[in-house]
């Protein structure tokens, strides 16, 4: 089957694929391989914006649930989320691809505010965004912050890198024969409750027509040979 081909992509690098072989915190190591994934893709030509994920840092539900306030262990994952982006940013700089951070919550010394049209006119100059921070509200996830600024920007698709190589009917870890979809529906996805990303995320890019690509990330290269529409990967769309 050949895939579409997509100009402007919102990545979403959850803070798992920050983490590397560890089971916490930043891996130097890790970070600087995602951003050679990314350099070769900003050489490809194409537009990218990235939303990055803080579980590798902060939970704000596991916190919730051992008796934090849940809106102020969310502030804290937001937090993560701005450390990570400071992190993919260092490294891809240091291989010469011009970044900006921008974080939805303001942090004038860290980071650029959110700032719509601001982020446009970096994309157009070829910069990379890196949106900080999810949606800047608590009782939310970085999943639908990918999505809301997937929308904003006008990403023709969401790739969402995670540590298997897409969507499956049951858990590969788990069901040895579980099959894996090439595409599969929005309203599947919800209906069947597949493990994509948030039902809220997935509503949002059904409504706002934002396929997202599910990939493995943590494969050398892989992310190029899926842009390329080649490799192995996952595509929900709207359709049957
Ligand atoms: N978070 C939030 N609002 C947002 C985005 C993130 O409150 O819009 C908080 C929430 O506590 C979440 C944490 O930040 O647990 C880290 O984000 P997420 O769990 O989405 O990271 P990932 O799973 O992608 O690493």
């Amino acid at each position: 089957m050949t895939r579409p081909r997509f100009q402007r992509i919102l990545l979403k690098l959850s803070g798992e694929v920050l983490m590397g072989p560890g089971q916490f915190g930043i891996d130097p190591d890790t970070v600087t391989r995602v951003a050679e994934e990314i350099l070769a893709i900003r050489e490809a030509g194409y537009q990218l914006c990235i939303v990055v994920g803080g579980g590798n840092i902060f939970r704000g539900l596991a916190a919730a649930a051992k008796g934090f306030d849940r809106a102020s262990a969310d502030y804290m994952g937001m937090l993560a989320t701005v450390m990570n982006a400071l992190a993919v940013q260092n490294a891809l700089e240091q291989l010469g691809v011009e970044t900006r951070v921008q974080s939805a919550i303001p942090m004038a010394s860290v980071c650029e505010p959110f700032i719509r049209r601001r982020a446009e006119r970096h994309l157009e100059k070829g910069r990379v965004v890196i949106f900080a921070a999810g949606v800047g509200s608590p009782f939310f996830t970085t999943d639908s912050g990918a999505a809301l600024r997937a929308a904003e920007m006008k990403c023709d698709a969401l790739f969402k890198g995670t540590s298997v190589d897409g969507v499956y009917d049951a858990d590969p870890k788990k069901v040895p024969d579980a099959k894996r979809y090439e595409t599969v529906s929005f309203n599947t996805v919800l209906a069947k409750d597949l493990k994509v990303m948030d039902a809220s995320a997935v509503a949002l890019c059904r409504d706002n027509d934002i396929p997202i690509v599910v990939f493995n990330i943590r494969e050398q290269g892989n992310l190029a040979r899926v842009l390329a529409g080649e490799g192995t990967a996952t595509i929900v769309r709207n359709g049957d």
